[in-house]
């Protein structure tokens, strides 16, 4: 499922390909990515790129005729290139190039969605100021990480998920970046000190920075997907050895979701002194 590191990779994809060429046409499928209408507005996009922007998991795109359109990649959306009059199962809008390549926005489960807007009001649409800040455009100290998180009684865990408080982690990130900071997944959020939440900014940087640099090739790959390995620490790693003391990974369910954590790195009390 796609976080902050694969959003980011979408966007410097699409930086790239339709930066180098311009949309001569464009096509969109009948299907709910399109669900708050926008169909034919996506079909009439034309030009060169503009601006690809990011916050959190948004990704927002401007060409120079000053249209654009939101793209949320949902669980299963990635945008790919093909050259022209190549078959791409479940693609759902395609932008076609003058370079001859199309690009796709392919979503097998249609949990993603695209709306496209007039590129100079996309910053200011609701779904984007409501995000909290993005950890990756403005790196987050201790003192701001607690200032985002630090009021709800939520357990961090679930705070860290909260677009609202912070915007781009998911469960993957959110489980990896308790595990690196050594922090227990269920502690309200405002118990934790501020030794501990610069643990947690520097444990986020860094692991927003790993998964950035594993990230090869053009394309983004979802560790859901079989065949792909997983590149994690802890996430989906229950029963096997810690990697830093060796106690058995657990998990637990958390809001629905799965959070695997070491009991012995990740205490549930803070430890003293
Ligand atoms: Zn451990």
């Amino acid at each position: 499922m796609p976080e902050l590191p694969e959003v980011e990779i979408a966007r410097r994809t699409l930086e790239r390909w339709l930066g180098r060429s311009q949309v001569t046409r464009a096509e969109a499928e009948r299907t709910r990515v399109f669900r708050g209408g926008g169909r034919g507005a996506f079909a009439r996009l034309r030009g060169r790129l503009a601006r690809a922007e990011r916050h959190g998991k948004v990704l927002l795109v401007s060409l120079d005729s000053g249209q654009g359109f939101l793209s949320h990649l949902g669980m299963t959306g990635k945008w790919v290139r093909r050259p022209a009059g190549e078959a791409v199962p479940h693609s759902r809008a395609r932008l076609v190039l003058a370079d001859g390549t199309v690009v796709h926005y392919r979503d097998p489960r249609l949990f993603g969605r695209i709306e496209p807007h007039p590129a100079e009001r996309l910053r200011s649409l609701p779904v984007v100021r409501s995000l909290g800040p993005d950890p990756l455009l403005t790196p987050l100290s201790g003192r701001a990480l607690r200032d985002a998180l630090g009021r709800t009684r939520a357990p961090i865990k679930v705070a860290l998920m909260d677009q609202r408080r912070l915007a781009g982690l998911g469960n993957i990130h959110a489980i990896e970046a308790l595990w690196r900071a050594r922090l227990h997944p269920a502690r309200p959020a405002r118990d934790l000190e501020l030794p501990e939440w610069n643990r947690l900014a520097t444990a986020i940087r860094r692991g927003l920075a790993f998964a950035l640099s594993a990230e090869e090739g053009e394309e983004i790959a979802y560790v859901e997907e079989p065949g792909t390995e997983n590149p994690f620490r802890v996430y989906a790693r229950t029963g096997e050895p810690c990697p830093r003391c060796g106690t058995r990974i657990e998990l637990r369910r958390q809001g629905g979701r799965r959070t695997d954590f070491c009991p012995r790195c990740q205490p549930a009390r803070r430890r003293k002194g």
